[in-house]
């Protein structure tokens, strides 16, 4: 007789930013339970899920929201033009450092870590880009400096014990910009730029490209990494870039 499999549950970090509260609804809408762990709150809480407010780099904070987790995703980071490096590398590298030494600590076997293309970008116009791409050497910015830290510590982190099998299977994504209801980030701040009248000027012979993806589809290629995250699946320790396609006109 089949019998209903029960729901598998996630733990959001950062799920109460812009990605984050897309990436709850998409799980809610494909039958996880869900945890939101984020060091800010949002008005609009959902019945069916379990918010825990902390901070990443407090184990103590983690690890109630990480108990009976099957999946975490991880999008947790201050925002790309914050230009405060000590809050980068305190988030991004020790923060994520502690949500991975959590993880393991609490048994969950899957994390999925939100990175960025800017880890690969060293200045150069980039066009059909690969994930073989070497790290951009120097970073462009602190925010990618510290990307590209986070980056290593969770693909690093994919481990499978010979007799025990897997301890931690990692999976990064790679979105450029990220577009979409509850953007606060990047169109907000174009289209008040162009309101205050400081769009005036065209760098280049406007026809520069810059690639954008609906942040549905980021959520979609998240869930369906994390689905593919099991042991000897190519997909654990490595990296993925992901865009709509084709990229837009800027
Ligand atoms: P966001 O600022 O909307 O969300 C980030 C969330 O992290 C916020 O809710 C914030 O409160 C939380 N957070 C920050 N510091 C924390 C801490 N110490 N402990 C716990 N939570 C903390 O950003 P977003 O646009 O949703 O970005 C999500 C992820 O995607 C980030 O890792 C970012 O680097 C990456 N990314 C975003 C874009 C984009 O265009 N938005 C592009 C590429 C990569």
């Amino acid at each position: 007789m089949a019998t209903d499999k029960p729901a598998r549950v996630c733990t959001v970090i950062g799920g109460c930013g812009f990605l984050g509260r897309h990436m709850v609804e998409k799980l809610l809408a494909s039958g996880y339970r869900v945890k939101v762990f984020d060091i800010n709150r949002n008005d609009d809480t959902n019945d069916s899920i379990t918010y825990y407010t902390g901070d990443i780099c407090n184990k103590q904070d983690l690890l109630s929201s990480l108990q009976g987790s099957d999946i975490v995703f991880h999008h947790a980071s201050p925002p790309a033009a914050a230009n405060d490096e000590s809050l980068f590398n305190k988030v991004n590298v020790e923060g994520t450092q502690c949500l991975i030494e959590s993880c393991i600590e609490s048994g969950v076997k899957r994390l999925v870590l939100t990175s960025s293309a800017s880890v690969v970008y060293n200045g150069s116009d980039i066009k059909n880009g690969t994930e073989d791409l070497p790290y951009a050497h120097p970073p462009m910015d602190y925010y990618t400096q510290t990307k590209i830290i986070q980056e290593k510590l969770v693909l690093d982190a994919n481990n499978t014990d010979e007799s025990r099998g897997p301890v931690l299977m990692t999976v990064a994504i790679r979105p450029h910009g990220i577009f979409g209801p509850h953007d606060r980030q990047n169109i907000p701040v174009v289209l008040n730029a162009a309101k205050n009248g400081k769009m005036k000027f065209i760098i280049g012979d406007g026809k520069n490209i810059v690639d954008f993806t609906y942040v549905e589809n980021v959520t979609h290629g998240h869930l369906l990494a994390a689905e593919a995250l099991h042991e000897d699946s190519v997909v654990c320790g490595q990296a993925y870039n992901i865009t709509n396609d084709e990229p837009l006109p800027f």
